[in-house]
């Protein structure tokens, strides 16, 4: 066998919409940019939709745009990709990690209000202090893990009553809603992201949304190495970056946009198939599902509950697929332990238990819109197998 964990869905429509800009002798900062941005405002439905030429440029922008920098703090959570924390490091914003849900996986907005209530004070002007370190807490930066909305109504009412931003990271959560509302629409602003894993793709790219005219013209302006937005192309008023996103990538987006729908619901099929032949299997407990949402399916996760919160169960699970030739991931290594993170925290001691439980025992497999029936068994089978090594008496994998 030999089953990857993700594979883009590439047809005609995007080699026909490639081609034409091919073609066209526009490859950069022209129409199909403006095309791309326009229908993917639409669709999320906010008023300005910015093209980057990553997810993490794009959340980096945003951080600049939002006016967070030295002296401000960020509440945002450690499960997750590192490119959440990064955005707030480049800055020199200091990363507040908050322990998360245990069911969502989501930032826990019980943790977040614990920490504003008890670990903050208000200094004389109103601002939010985290007493550890003196620095003002200016924004809550939640990520919708696994395509699953954060609790954002809890969230909005916490940013309100303290004065926080919202910069959402919705990099893994194009097309859910919660409460029917489409998530990117909560914060100041929101980051989608176009890496050939997620959901759509444009090899590499990412998207900014926002209804603040000013964050806009400011990421417009930082992408484009600071130029005026209707400036000389040689006149730089801010120091900026090159993190444009080719015409190229944009027809790629604007053709998987316009097929969105069809790839949301492939990754529904092949989601609701693992839920229904993995229910039941002992030790593995399946996504959360919560009523106020729908997921956009990301990843298809499974979390392995052995006797302890170790992840030696699930690391055998890995190896037993990898024999197999299927592919696996251990999303997510939690950002806290990260080599990097250690070093530029000086080893600051993290106390978020729930991160560390969920990084130690969830493990992502074959997840895309093409994956077939017999691959979904042969997923299943597998992972049954290498469960039934451990639990031979409870096993109840169902077949049909
Ligand atoms: C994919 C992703 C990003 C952005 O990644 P890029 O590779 O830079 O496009 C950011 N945050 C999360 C949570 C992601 O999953």
């Amino acid at each position: 066998m030999n089953i990857p964990l993700s594979r883009p869905s590439i047809g005609e429509l995007e080699i026909e919409h490639v081609t034409r800009v091919l073609r066209s002798n526009q490859l950069s900062l022209g129409p199909t940019l403006a095309a791309f941005e326009e229908s993917f405002a639409a669709y999320i439905g906010t008023k300005h939709a910015i093209a980057a030429s990553s997810g993490t440029a794009a959340l980096h922008m945003c951080v600049r745009a939002m006016g967070l920098g030295c002296g401000a703090e960020v509440l945002t959570s450690s499960f997750s990709f590192v490119a959440s924390v990064n955005c707030l490091l480049y800055e020199g914003v200091t990363p507040r990690l908050i322990d998360i849900d245990p069911d969502s996986f989501n930032i826990d907005p019980e943790q977040l209000r614990i920490f504003l209530r008890e670990k903050c004070v208000r200094n004389a002007s109103g601002e939010v202090i985290d007493r550890e370190n003196g620095l003002v807490v200016k924004a809550i930066l939640p990520v919708h893990v696994f395509g699953l909305p954060a609790e954002m109504d809890a969230i909005d009412r916490l940013a309100a009553e303290y004065g926080l931003a919202i910069l959402e990271d919705s990099c893994e959560a194009i097309g859910a809603t919660y409460n029917g509302r489409s998530v990117g629409t909560f914060g100041e602003a929101a980051v989608f992201a176009f890496y050939p894993n997620k959901q759509m793709t444009t090899g590499e790219g990412g998207m900014i949304v926002t209804d603040n005219a000013k964050i806009a013209e400011q990421c417009r302006s930082l992408r484009n190495q600071g130029r005026d937005v209707d400036g000389r192309w040689l006149k730089h008023v801010t120091l900026g970056y090159n993190y444009r996103l080719s015409d190229i990538q944009c027809a790629l987006g604007c053709a998987q946009l316009a097929r969105i729908d069809e790839l949301l619901a492939g990754r529904t099929r092949v989601a609701n198939r693992y839920v229904e032949l993995l229910k039941g299997l002992d030790l593995v407990r399946l996504p959360h599902v919560d009523s106020r949402s729908t997921r956009s399916w990301f990843v298809f996760y499974v979390q392995f509950m052995g006797e302890s919160s170790t992840s030696e169960l699930r690391d055998e699970v890995r190896e037993h697929l990898a024999n197999a030739g299927i592919a696996s991931q251990t999303y997510f290594p939690a950002i806290h332990k990260q080599p990097y993170f250690i070093e530029i925290t000086g080893g600051a001691q993290c106390d978020l238990p729930v991160t560390e439980w969920a990084s130690n025992t969830c493990l992502a497999i074959p997840f895309f819109p093409s994956l077939s029936e017999a691959e979904i068994r042969d997923v299943v089978n597998t992972l049954g197998e290498a469960v039934q090594d451990r639990a031979p008496a409870v096993l109840s994998l169902k077949t049909s």
